[in-house]
């Protein structure tokens, strides 16, 4: 066996910022768990971000196991706690061999490298086969000098960047994911969410997408690349045999669709396979709006008959101007089309929003609120705050540092550290998320009945047994009286944003009857939207209990009938 004992981690993410919306594991340890394993190195993962660990929590664990080789995987949002976490590790280990990688890693190698003197190298691009033979190499101290993708410090300090290496082509190469986190968040949690991937990278290119530029980094592989469906359903049905209360599948990908026509048979394969193969499971995955078409009716039902749970598409606005400085490469029209599709067949969906960017003008702002209010049926107040993340790497960054909008404080630990063209955009912004820091509670009480009380309801109703006829009107009624409450908050969130741009369009360009005249209206606002909210969604969140109590009190009544 090799000697290296080998921590692979992530750290925790204390921004309150959050990246994911469940403790899925983090597939890039995984995979990296299962290719040093096949080569027998004693291998240790601490996912901090699903085991939901406190920094302490993981430096303890990473001090027990005592590695000689750390790899990190920061978001921009977990830098500082990797450095922090590497800090601590050394002092009891001062020979421990550092390592970072992942998206952040490998746009801001330079810079991570000049800024932190604890991290010894940067591994650009996929790590599978960089980083095995990267701890070879430091095993039997040779230069790493001709190894592709990586970035290191030379002898007399000078940071030096390798050429990016291809990446795999054929993903069926790659050895299954190890489990280790998934198990641990079973043993911790009632979540049974397994997270899989079909797919690698993605064929659009979004200025402002860090996966999409990820994905093209290596020029002499295709930017999407597909697992095939047989080397899926063999992982999914292995994991099924040891897991079987798996209940949900996310399907991480960037984009479950390959381009063209292909990549569209590819997820009908895959939806028939799932049904072949009787895996009766919820999924999720990622789409682009334009994967979707009218005479799509077959991929539809398979979609529908192989229980796909949620469709998650980024549609980022309702305005044309924005959707080209996006680079999406689909029109408003082309949108409008998809999300009557989606709502025709009832697939749930998420739809992924930018409300603000540098570039947006005060006008083109109100299109997009009503955009989202009219047509995506969903208006929390965090939805309004959306805020562009601009990544290094990415071509909307250069735009925007050539356009001198980045402030100085920015770097890739501050993505949002830029500013406005037009000021009263910043000044919208600043009020609407001010509002929503205020309303997190409210927030999650009317994520939590938005999304969960229909999917609820037809859990009881698809139980084949007789109906208790009166009780489930009763049941009925409830849940039309809780989407009632959904459509008020989502009506009073939209009437506010329009009352706060009412008020900044008539006032913001003279300071002094702003400073004078509208801080006191404007808190006034502010104040009477956050108590009413607040008053509804207490009333929400009583009723979707109540509601959660007499369904399980109806089911046990129908079972026992
Ligand atoms: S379609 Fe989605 S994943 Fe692909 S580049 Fe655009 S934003 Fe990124």
């Amino acid at each position: 066996m090799p000697d290296f004992r080998i921590a692979l981690a992530c750290a925790p993410n204390t921004t309150g910022i959050a990246e994911k919306i469940a403790p899925y594991e983090h597939l890039g340890l995984s995979y990296l768990g299962a290719v040093l394993r096949e080569k027998k190195y004693n291998v240790k993962l601490t996912d901090s971000d699903a085991l939901q660990l406190k920094l302490d929590e993981a430096i303890e664990r990473i001090d027990d196991f005592n590695p000689d080789i750390l790899a990190l995987s920061p978001t921009w949002a977990t830098v500082d706690n990797s450095i922090e976490l590497i800090k601590k590790i050394k002092r009891k280990n001062s020979d421990l061999i550092t390592c970072f990688g992942g998206y952040i890693a490998t746009f801001n190698d330079r810079e991570i490298l000049s800024d932190y003197s604890l991290v010894d190298y940067i591994i650009r691009g996929e790590g599978e086969r960089i980083f095995p033979a990267l701890i070879e190499k430091l095993e039997n101290n040779k230069s790493v000098e001709n190894l592709q993708s990586i970035t290191y410090r030379s002898k007399d300090g000078k940071i030096i960047q390798n050429p990016i290496a291809p990446y795999i082509k054929d993903l069926d190469t790659i050895p299954f994911p190890v489990r280790d986190t998934f198990e641990e968040i079973l043993q911790q949690d009632n979540i049974y969410i397994l997270n899989l991937i079909t797919s690698r990278g993605c064929y659009g290119n979004c200025s402002f997408c860090i996966a999409g530029a990820f994905s093209r980094l290596s020029k002499k592989t295709p930017a999407w690349r597909g697992r095939s469906i047989e080397n899926v359903i063999k992982e999914l049905e292995l994991l099924l045999d040891i897991y079987p209360q798996i209940h949900y599948i996310n399907f991480a990908d960037n984009n479950i669709f390959g381009p063209g026509i292909a990549g569209k048979n590819r997820v009908k394969r895959l939806a028939q396979a799932l049904i072949d193969h009787d895996i009766n499971i919820e999924w999720q995955a990622s789409a682009r709006s334009d994967n979707f078409d009218k005479d799509d009716d077959e991929l539809f039902k398979l979609l529908k008959s192989s229980n796909i749970g949620t469709l998650f598409i980024g549609i980022e606005s309702g305005v044309e101007s924005q959707l080209e400085l996006f680079n999406k490469r689909i029109s408003v029209a082309k949108n409008l089309k998809t999300i009557k599709l989606i709502n025709k067949w009832e697939i749930p969906v998420q739809w992924g929003y930018i409300m603000f960017n540098p570039y947006i003008k005060f006008e083109d702002l109100i299109k997009n609120a009503k955009f989202y209010f009219n047509k995506l049926k969903y208006y929390s107040i965090h939805k309004m705050t959306m805020k562009l993340r601009v990544f290094p790497g990415t071509a909307l960054y250069e735009k925007i540092r050539n356009d001198n909008l980045l402030k100085d404080s920015f770097n890739y630990k501050e993505i949002f550290n830029y500013n406005y063209l037009d000021e009263r955009v910043a000044i919208v912004e600043n009020i609407m998320t001010k509002t929503a820091n205020q309303l997190y509670a409210e927030h999650a009480i009317l994520q939590n009945a938005q999304e969960m009380t229909d999917t609820l309801l037809s859990g009881v109703l698809n139980v084949n047994v007789p109906h208790i006829l009166d009780q489930l009107q009763t049941i009925v009624r409830t849940r039309n009286s809780i989407y009632k409450k959904i459509r008020d908050i989502n009506h009073l969130n939209y009437n506010y944003f329009r009352d706060i741009m009412k008020l900044i369009k008539n006032n913001s360009n003279d300071t002094e009857i702003y400073n004078n005249k509208i801080r006191g209206v404007k808190d006034k606002i502010i104040k009477k939207h956050i108590s009413e909210i607040k008053r509804i969604s207490s009333e929400l969140d009583e009723e979707f209990k109540d509601f959660i109590k007499t369904l399980n009190d109806y089911m046990s009544e129908v079972l026992n009938v």
